[in-house]
């Protein structure tokens, strides 16, 4: 508890004490109120702890109606306990009802507020990825402890062990394992050496680590990280867009038909000629206004999403916003890319064939041609051919998505990628007998023989189909733009519904349109890894990026960002959204659902004011304990 709620509570403790005092002394003292004939000694002796217990909300209830927005919870509250209390004075001189519905009312609040730091802090810790200071290394080799902010691109860092990565950048110096649980909600360590990369956020375990940054602080995964997070509030889901506008239209409509109830049955009785209980009928309309307090939705409803968003970072699921988690509670066909999603994106060159140069010179053109690529088949091309590459002699580079690169590499036009690229410049290929990833190489527009490389398929693949399916989904398509045989094997092997292989970017794209039109009502989440599939990621109903942290233009494009690039954090997406909405939906009956019973009850005189207030704030505890349940995703 903060500050603040712990004077609520005092003041609460306080004015229930006063309370229990005063009704206790009416009842065995009752000989001495004959000293108080006119009641005013207990009247102000009540106003006692309804001030004290209230005073925030009549004054909130006074700036809204002073800046003409008269209707929402305060003045509920406000018009109902100064009515019962004005109704006590005049007629049954009780006024433990008023002041009860004040108490009452901030026991709620401040409930629903200690609920919802709770579930702030629990995000916070969960999200504790945001690094406090930088140990910058100076020229002169002292170390200083500076702000991440200060840190200039290319600075050298120094991670000493139990300290957070402040920076993303690559290590220079040192071994170490690196904690990610805190990015990706998985505790599986990841062993970094020199020129490996760092993202921000991670823990150093073990040893030294000196690094130098690629990045300002501000474009670090870290940062990058937490403003997805802080943003996602913002957009908002249909229930919660909902229950804003619910409350706009319903809380005037309460104050009207609460009129209504303490005008139109006496006037009516008055004019037939009955007699009309006049404090009868206000005290119904009064108690009719706290039933009607919409503060239950209100505040679950927000909550609801708040926790789920929360609870989705801390498994590594980034949400970008409430909205989102309809989409994946609907979706009806999952699109995965083959390439760095459903396989490793990992190469090992297998073979070079059809090499009259020779293999080794075969190797080195396509290393070097792709040599400012970061597309998985260029890096590995460059990891198989050793260290000695430099990239001087390479020029006029130009990647083709889906197809390959072509590069001038000492003089010479060199081509290296598909059946596609080979065929867009008129040379014959030779077609490769085994199955794999094929990379044919051409130097001046001769066919130098092609490089047969062979990924592999994630563990997790096999499952994540199966997991999707038992969810309910009915179709399961993979993309790519690698050749039939290897997209075949890779499908066949996974289990996947559909396969459609050698589609260029702008394929994808269409295939996906195509797929969205063909089913109705639910939706389509397209899966990738961002390398060439950022159009398909914004176009699909949900485009869900994976291990995608360094890469901004998938983070853009995409509205979930899974952390790591486990393919089973789909299903578990999926599932954590249906929880969450569930959640929402069951708070949005239960809570309408008590209300109506009250409010018929209150209007036919039944309910007593004090069953009033006992509902509403049950309701709301009720609701807000289990909005914090979205929060509990972990076995999900
Ligand atoms: P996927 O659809 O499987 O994710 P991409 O769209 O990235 O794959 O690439 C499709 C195909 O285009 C690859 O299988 C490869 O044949 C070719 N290709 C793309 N980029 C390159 C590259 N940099 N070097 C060689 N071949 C490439
Ligand atoms: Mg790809």
């Amino acid at each position: 508890m903060n500050k603040r709620q712990k004077k609520t509570l005092t003041r609460i403790i306080l004015s229930a004490a006063i309370m229990i005092l005063l009704s206790g002394f009416q009842y065995f003292f009752r000989d001495l109120l004959d000293i108080d004939p006119s009641g005013w000694l207990k009247f102000f002796a009540y106003l006692v702890p309804y001030i004290l217990v209230g005073y925030d909300i009549l004054l909130k209830a006074w700036k809204g109606i002073k800046h003409r927005q008269p209707f929402d919870e305060n003045f509920l509250m406000a018009v109902a306990s100064i009515g019962a209390i004005v109704l006590g004075r005049v007629r049954t001189g009780d006024y433990a009802e008023g002041a009860a519905v004040m108490l009452f009312y901030q026991i709620g609040e401040l409930f629903q507020s200690v609920a919802i730091g709770k579930s702030r802090r629990n995000i916070s810790a969960l999200m504790d990825i945001r690094p406090d200071s930088a140990n910058l290394e100076t020229e002169a080799g002292q170390v200083e402890t500076v702000d991440p902010d200060e840190v200039e691109t290319g600075s050298i860092l120094v991670v000493r062990t139990g300290e957070k990565v402040p920076i993303d950048g690559i290590v220079v110096e040192g071994t170490s394992s690196l904690d990610t649980s805190a990015l990706t909600g998985e505790s599986v360590p990841r062993t970094v050496r020199e020129g490996d990369e760092v993202l921000s956020g991670c823990i150093n375990q073990q040893g030294l680590l000196r690094i130098r940054t690629t990045r300002e602080f501000g474009d670090s995964t870290a940062s990058k990280i937490l403003d997805l997070v802080e943003n996602a509030s913002s957009r908002k889901s249909r229930p919660e867009a909902f229950i804003t506008k619910f409350a706009r239209i319903y809380t005037p409509a309460v104050c009207f038909a609460a009129l209504a109830l303490a005008l139109l049955p006496p006037l009516f009785l008055l004019l037939t000629g009955q007699s009309a209980d006049w404090g009868d009928w206000i005290m119904r309309a009064l108690t009719f206004l706290v039933i009607s307090c919409p503060c239950a939705l209100v505040i679950s409803i927000p909550l609801t999403f708040f926790a789920g968003i929360g609870g989705a970072s801390s498994s590594g699921i980034l949400v970008k916003g409430s909205n989102y988690f309809e989409g994946l509670a609907k979706i009806g066909t999952v699109v995965f890319d083959k390439t760095g999603t459903m396989t490793e994106g990992v190469f090992e060159v297998s073979g070079v064939h059809h090499a009259p140069a020779g293999e080794q010179y075969v190797l080195r053109m396509a290393a070097l041609a792709e040599s400012y690529s970061t597309h998985p088949i260029a890096q590995s091309l460059r990891r198989a051919c050793g260290a000695e590459i430099s990239r001087d002699s390479v020029t006029d580079v130009r990647e083709i998505s889906g197809q390959g690169v072509i590069a001038t590499v000492e003089g010479h036009q060199v081509a290296a990628g598909n059946e596609k690229l080979m065929d867009a410049f008129s040379i014959q290929s030779e077609p490769c007998s085994s199955v794999g990833t094929v990379v044919h190489v051409a130097v001046d527009g001769v066919y130098q023989g092609h490089i047969l490389i062979a990924d592999q398929v994630k563990p997790a693949a096999a499952a994540t189909v199966e997991a999707l399916h038992q969810l309910g989904i009915g179709k399961t398509v993979m993309l790519t733009g690698d050749h039939q045989k290897a997209a075949q094997a890779v499908a066949a092997e996974i289990g996947m519904d559909e396969v459609y292989a050698e589609l260029l970017p702008e394929d994808k794209l269409r295939k996906v349109e195509e797929l969205m039109q063909a089913q109705t009502g639910r939706t389509l989440a397209f899966v990738g890894d961002g390398i060439n599939d950022a159009p398909v990621l914004s176009r699909a109903d949900l485009g869900i990026a994976m291990g995608a942290l360094g890469s901004d233009a998938a983070i853009e494009a995409a509205d979930v960002v899974l952390m790591d690039d486990n393919p089973l954090k789909v299903a578990k997406a999926i599932r954590i959204a249906r929880k969450c909405l569930r959640i929402a939906y069951q708070n949005i009956v239960f809570a309408i659902a008590v209300k109506l019973i009250c409010l018929v009850l209150g209007a036919l005189g039944i309910a007593s004011m004090w069953l009033a207030i006992f509902a509403d704030v049950g309701v709301m505890v009720l609701a807000v304990l289990n909005a914090v349940r979205a929060l509990r995703v972990k076995n999900l």
